[in-house]
């Protein structure tokens, strides 16, 4: 798809220090036997994405990770106005943007779903850092998606603030795995994952907001500022951080 995606599986060689191939002619092989690139990460392979059920046995695990939700606003209402080609186009649009943005920092576009996304970090890459991948995935996301909305919107007629991106995450303990008996299905789920799509529920147009645990761990690039909200299904109001570029003192 992309000349930037990585020729042997990251996963695979973060684990096994193995190298499986994932495209060009070494990659036969691998693919007679069923190992092809993820289709929610292309840098990683169809056997690390299920590699918890095949070597630990179990059919989910909880893990530390960052869950993140983006979606395109007003895009519903957006068909008012648009062509089904340019609804088409859009959403496209939308997705290809996020997922480059997810994938050049190794997490895993789990989900779209409609005019939404979902992504995972710290699976099945592992990182250390897996809050700040996600807070430069998100931004990049947004710059990403200026850019193409503008190009969109001159073909288009787009109101101003029309189809821009609400992103929302939260980081910790997660439950990941395959769930559901008649329809497996490979996600995350947890409270995480709950305040993670009410935050992005929340977020403005063009905002980022993320939970206190995320902000403590990018302390130094994300404002201490944070405001209250009463977000549904929570007991108790819960403080979120705006993330977008940060330029207040930083640690030297
Ligand atoms: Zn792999």
């Amino acid at each position: 798809m992309n000349q930037h995606h990585s020729k042997i599986c990251k996963g695979c060689w973060q684990k096994l220090h193995f190298p499986v191939a994932l495209r060009g002619p070494f990659s036969i092989p691998f693919r007679m036997v069923g190992l092809r690139p993820s289709r929610m990460n292309p840098n990683t392979c169809t056997f690390c994405e299920l590699a918890f059920t095949r070597i630990m046995k179990a059919r989910n695990v909880t893990i530390d990770a960052t869950v993140l939700f983006a979606d395109l606003r007003g895009y519903t209402s957006a068909s008012q106005y648009l062509a089904t080609d340019q609804m088409t186009s859009t959403l496209d649009a939308f997705y290809d943007e996020c997922a480059e943005a997810i994938w050049e920092h190794d997490g895993l576009l789990n989900k779209t779903i409609g005019d939404a996304i979902m992504a995972v970090f710290n699976f099945p890459i592992q990182q250390d850092d897996h809050a700040m991948q996600a807070l430069r995935a998100a931004r990049q996301m947004q710059r990403r998606w200026g850019v193409r909305r503008t190009e969109l919107a001159k073909g288009f007629d787009l109101d101003e603030g029309a189809l821009c991106i609400g992103v929302g995450f939260a980081s910790g303990s997660v439950s990941f795995g395959e769930f559901g008996q008649s329809h497996r299905d490979l996600t995350a789920i947890g409270t995480v994952v709950n305040t993670a799509a009410r935050a992005q529920s929340v977020a403005r147009a063009g905002q980022i907001l993320v939970t206190k645990t995320v902000r403590d761990q990018c302390e130094n690039d994300i404002s201490d500022k944070g405001t209250k909200y009463d977000l549904k299904g929570l007991a108790a109001p819960i403080e979120l951080y705006d993330a977008e570029e940060y330029d207040g003192p930083r640690r030297v």
